[in-house]
């Protein structure tokens, strides 16, 4: 049986106004990409329609109320945000169908609007945020999308049938929503696209000006400024997602030893028998690879890496489903995630030959869970003792709270729970000393003061 995609909601957006207002828009709209939702160039196609307005002269208002009216007429499914939107009643009184109205800089709420008028659908085959992550994110960690689209042709995958080659963002527009985001509160900034370690390959690698000096369209480049946004009192995290193992990754790795980076990285191998990963038609397929985590591993002891696979790909044999299993033995990743396979609509591996049938998927997969998650309790019972910076997610009534490590994403992997947590708050960060563990969390005491 093939698996039929979502068709996800799609968003009009008319921005008028400063560049100011454009950032907005853009920093709007890219957390609506990151959620799910596309794009849409004419308002008949859209299910809801965004208006970022201007405020400034009276000339301005008439414009914002012009377009407002516009969208209305054409649509009639309308969201105001922007400077106007300091100026509701006067917006309500001229167009009393307004969905919602929301002013300058509330980025939170016009994504909440528009999530209220057209709910994004949840897709595994085609979300970069998990599901649980598709609610807002709180104010303290912000996912950061830095490129569009795939050059790759994996067997199983239809992202690029459905969004395209690899467009990459400019890397100062990157970093400027990135800025805004921490002097709103953000202090963990999740790093997603489809493929990041291209990131800026579209751009041939080039350089823009930034902070009196250049950074290039180039994973490096942007992960190390990313990490400068943050100071010695007041870090920020910079996690890695979607990363492929190409050689110069290597270099990101002195960054996280150095506590720029967030020693955490997010690859989805998917396999390791070599004879699956071609027939996947994988990038980055290296035999070596290995070994280079052994090297990163030497550089950047507490490197955390969490990865994704697939069991029960067409032509997958015991034998190649126990080399992934060695494997593994020998990769100790720190969190893994698994999917039985399934072919999606439109997918090039649906007509392979040989599918395993379901219930050795399944034997598979429970194989896979029960090594990955021995592998998972040893690692966590290794850290008992050690104190931890932790990034506090929430705080409950009886002076407890809930955080993560900096080898812990949120939604995806482990929590620190924490006791004795009293006067915390969300978005701290704070030494953890680290007093006993299960197969997938840790548990422990503030053991200093918070920054
Ligand atoms: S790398 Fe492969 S799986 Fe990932 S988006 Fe590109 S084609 Fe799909």
């Amino acid at each position: 049986m093939t698996t039929t995609l979502p068709t996800p909601p799609k968003i009009g957006m008319v921005s008028l106004g400063c560049p100011k207002a454009l950032v907005d828009s853009e920093r709007i709209l890219t957390k609506l990409r990151a959620d799910g939702y596309q794009l849409s160039g004419d308002y008949a196609d859209a299910d809801v329609v965004l208006v970022n307005t201007c405020g400034f002269l009276d000339s301005a208002k008439e414009e914002s109320l012009e377009a407002i009216g516009e969208a209305i007429a054409e649509n009639g499914r309308v969201i105001v945000t922007g400077c106007m939107g300091n100026e509701a009643d006067v917006i309500r009184a001229r167009f009393p169908d307004v969905l919602a109205v929301t002013g300058p800089h509330q980025y939170e709420a016009v994504v909440g609007a528009v999530h209220e008028a057209a709910p994004p659908v949840p897709s595994p085959f085609l979300d970069l945020v998990p599901e649980a992550g598709l609610k807002l994110t709180p104010r303290h960690y912000s996912y950061l999308k830095i490129s569009e689209g795939c050059n790759h042709r994996c067997a199983f995958c239809i992202i690029p049938s459905i969004r395209g080659d690899l467009a990459s963002r400019r890397p100062d527009a990157i970093l400027r929503e990135a800025e805004k985001l921490v002097a709103a509160g953000t202090r963990e900034l999740l790093v997603i696209s489809q493929d990041t370690s291209a990131y800026g390959l579209d751009l041939r690698h080039q350089s823009w000006p930034w902070k009196g000096g250049e950074v290039r369209a180039h994973m490096t480049d942007l992960a190390r400024e990313l990490g400068r946004l943050g100071t010695a009192d007041r870090p920020v995290w910079v996690r890695l997602h979607y990363v492929y193992p190409y050689p110069h990754v290597d270099q990101v790795i002195p960054l996280m030893a150095d506590g720029l980076v967030t020693p955490y990285l997010d690859i989805p191998f998917q396999h390791a028998s070599p004879k699956v990963l071609k027939a996947m038609r994988r990038p980055a397929n290296d035999a070596k690879v290995l070994e280079r985590i052994r090297a990163w591993r030497a550089i950047a002891p507490d490197l955390a890496i969490r990865s994704s696979f697939v069991v029960g790909f067409p032509g997958e044999t015991e034998a190649d489903f126990q080399y992934l299993l060695d494997w593994l033995d020998e990769a100790q990743l720190d969190r893994v995630g698994a999917f039985r396979f399934e072919p999606v609509e439109g997918a090039a591996a649906n007509a392979l030959p040989d599918p395993v049938p379901e219930e050795v998927k399944e034997e598979r997969y429970q194989r896979l869970m029960d090594k990955t998650a021995a592998i998972s309790a040893a690692k966590l019972k290794a850290r008992i003792g050690r104190t931890l910076p932790v990034i506090i997610d929430e705080v409950d009534e009886e002076g407890g709270a809930n955080g993560r490590s900096q080898a812990d994403a949120p939604e995806i992997d482990g929590q620190v729970l924490l006791r004795d947590a009293a006067g915390l708050k969300p978005g701290d960060i704070v030494p953890v000393l680290i007093e006993d563990a299960d197969a997938h969390d840790l548990f422990g005491v503030p053991s200093g003061p918070a920054i």
